[in-house]
C-alpha cells in the first residue's frame, strides 16, 4: 500500500491496520480485510504547478496537490495545508486519516486533503491573494459542491478561503458551497472557527465523565495545550470557560508555561499577533500582562516535559509532536487524559506508552485514556459538514444550534469509539479499559467498508 519515501503515510497506515488486526474484526468478518487495499490507495491524486508573482514582480513556483482519497461516504472533504513541509506523504497521511475521521462524524463526507509547499508566513496580503488565485485556478476543475469540498488547515485561514472562494466563483459564474470555513457574511457557519477546539474539549469531557462515573469534569483540572493556532486557542478558551487551568501553549519556536494559568486576555493577544505572523516570543515580550502572570517562555521547547503536574494534555500543533520520552514524562506528571487536536499528534512510540498504561491499569478510573486525532478533533470537519448543509438549504443556523449539534456529534463519536472498542476487544484483553484508538479505527473503517 505504501510507496517508497512515504514515512508519514506509512505511520498512519500501520497505526490503522495494526489496531484492526488486534481487534476481533477480521475474525468476525474476514471479508473486511480485503477492503484494506481498496481504502488505502487514493482514488485520485492531482498534482499541479502554481506560479505567482511577489510584490516586486518576481515569479515564484510552488507545488500544489489534492489527494481525493475516498468518496464512499460522500464528496471528498478535507482541508488545504499551506506549509513548506507539505509533500505527498504528508497529504496522503492526512487524507487517509480524514476518511475515517469524517466517517466518525456520522455525516455524509468522503475523505481528501490538499495543499501546497507555499509558506504564507511573512507574505503580504496581496502575495497571498495572488498565490490563492493561482492555486484555485488549477484546482477549480477538480472540485465542486458535489465532488470535493476543501477547507482550511495549517496555513489556510478564513482569509485564504476567501481569496480562493472569490476566484472560484468568478471562474464558474455560480455561487456554490465549494469551500468551507467561509466568512459569516458569505456562506460561512457560526462556530466553524471554534469547532475543532471546542469539539476536542467536548470529547474529553466525555472521557472524564466516563472515567470518574460522572464525579469529575474540567473544573479544577490542569491542562497542557500545545500549538497557538485556531485549534489550540479555542480549546484553551473552552477549558478556561469550564473551570480548568491552561498551563501551556506553544509555536514552532518555543513554548509558554504558566503554573497559575494562561488567561483569556493572553489568548486574545496571541490570536491578534498570530494573524500578523508574530511568534509567541514576540507576544510575551511586548505584552506586560504576560510578565504580570508569570508566563515563562522556553526557547525551542515543546511543552510536555516542562508543564509539571497536569491532568489533561491536548496536543494541538502538528503531527508527531509527542515523542515516546515526552509521553513517559506526561504519564509521570500524572496526566490521565491525552486527546489530539492535531492530526497524528503522537508518534507511534508515544501511543505505545499510553496504550501500555491503559492495558496495565487495574480499573477504568486508574487508566490512561488516549484519544487519537481522527476521533477527538472531528468537530472541525463536522461543522464544515454543517456548513455544507446550511449552504444547500440557503439558511444560517444560530450559534446555539450549531454548538448543540457539534456537542451531539462529539458525544456520539465518543460513545461509538468506546462501544465499538468494547465489542471488538479480544477475550484475552477483556477486563482492561477499551482502547479508544482501536474503537475509532474499527468504527470508522467498518462504516467505509460497508459503503
Ligand atoms: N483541516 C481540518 C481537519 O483536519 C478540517 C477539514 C474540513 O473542515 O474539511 O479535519
Amino acid at each position: 500500500m505504501v510507496q517508497p519515501q512515504e514515512p508519514e503515510f506509512e505511520q498512519a497506515y500501520n497505526e490503522l491496520y495494526s489496531t484492526l488486526k488486534e481487534s476481533t474484526l477480521f475474525k468476525k468478518h474476514p471479508e473486511y480485510e480485503r477492503v484494506i487495499p481498496v481504502v488505502s490507495v487514493p482514488e485520485r491524486i492531482i498534482q499541479f504547478r502554481v506560479t505567482w508573482e511577489d510584490d516586486k514582480g518576481v515569479m515564484h513556483v510552488n507545488r500544489g496537490y489534492r489527494v481525493q482519497f475516498n468518496s464512499a461516504l460522500g464528496p471528498y472533504k478535507g482541508g488545504l495545508r499551506l506549509h513548506p513541509s507539505v509533500n505527498l506523504s504528508i497529504l496522503k497521511f492526512l487524507g487517509y486519516e480524514q476518511i475515517f475521521k469524517n466517517a466518525l462524524t456520522g455525516l455524509s463526507m468522503g475523505g481528501g486533503k490538499g495543499g501546497s509547499d507555499f509558506d504564507p508566513k511573512g507574505k503580504s496580503d496581496n502575495e497571498i491573494r495572488r498565490f490563492c488565485t493561482a492555486f484555485i485556478r488549477q484546482l477549480a476543475r477538480h472540485i465542486g459542491q458535489f465532488t470535493d469540498v476543501p477547507a482550511g488547515d495549517i496555513g489556510t485561514t478564513g482569509r485564504e478561503i476567501g481569496f480562493m472562494f472569490g476566484a472560484y466563483k468568478q471562474m464558474q459564474n455560480q455561487w456554490e458551497g465549494v469551500l468551507t470555513g467561509k466568512g459569516l457574511s458569505w456562506g460561512g457557519s457560526l462556530i466553524r472557527p471554534e469547532a475543532t477546539g471546542y469539539g476536542l474539549v467536548y470529547y474529553v469531557e466525555k472521557m472524564i465523565e466516563k472515567a470518574t462515573n460522572g464525579k469529575e469534569s474540567f473544573a479544577g483540572k490542569r491542562v497542557a495545550v500545545s500549538g497557538s493556532g485556531n485549534v489550540a486557542q479555542y480549546a484553551a478558551l473552552k477549558v478556561i470557560e469550564l473551570g480548568g487551568t491552561v498551563v501551556s501553549l506553544s509555536d514552532s519556536k518555543g513554548a509558554i508555561i504558566s503554573q497559575t494559568g494562561i488567561t483569556k486576555e493572553h489568548i486574545e493577544a496571541i490570536a491578534d499577533a498570530k494573524v500578523k505572523f508574530k511568534s509567541l516570543k514576540e507576544v510575551v515580550g511586548e505584552y506586560s500582562a504576560f510578565s504580570a502572570n508569570k508566563v515563562q517562555y522556553i526557547e525551542g521547547a515543546r511543552p510536555w516535559v516542562h508543564v509539571g503536574k497536569v491532568d489533561v494534555a491536548l496536543p494541538s500543533a502538528t503531527q508527531n509532536e509527542v515523542s515516546g520520552e515526552e509521553a513517559k514524562a506526561l504519564v509521570a506528571a500524572g496526566c490521565k487524559y491525552i486527546a489530539e487536536g492535531s492530526n497524528m499528534g503522537s508518534t507511534q512510540d508515544a501511543i505505545d506508552v499510553f496504550e501500555a498504561e491503559r492495558k496495565s491499569a487495574s480499573s477504568i478510573g486508574d487508566a490512561i485514556w488516549y484519544a487519537p486525532g481522527k476521533a477527538a478533533n472531528c468537530g472541525g470537519v463536522a461543522v464544515s459538514g454543517l456548513e455544507m448543509a446550511q449552504n444547500s438549504q440557503r439558511v444560517q443556523w444560530t450559534a446555539e444550534e450549531v454548538d448543540q449539534k457539534l456537542k451531539d456529534i462529539m458525544v456520539n463519536c465518543f460513545n461509538t469509539c468506546y462501544e465499538t472498542a468494547t465489542a471488538y476487544t479480544a477475550e484475552t484483553n477483556k477486563g482492561s479499559l477499551p482502547s479508544l484508538v482501536m474503537g475509532a479505527n474499527v468504527a470508522g473503517f467498518v462504516k467505509v467498508a460497508e459503503a
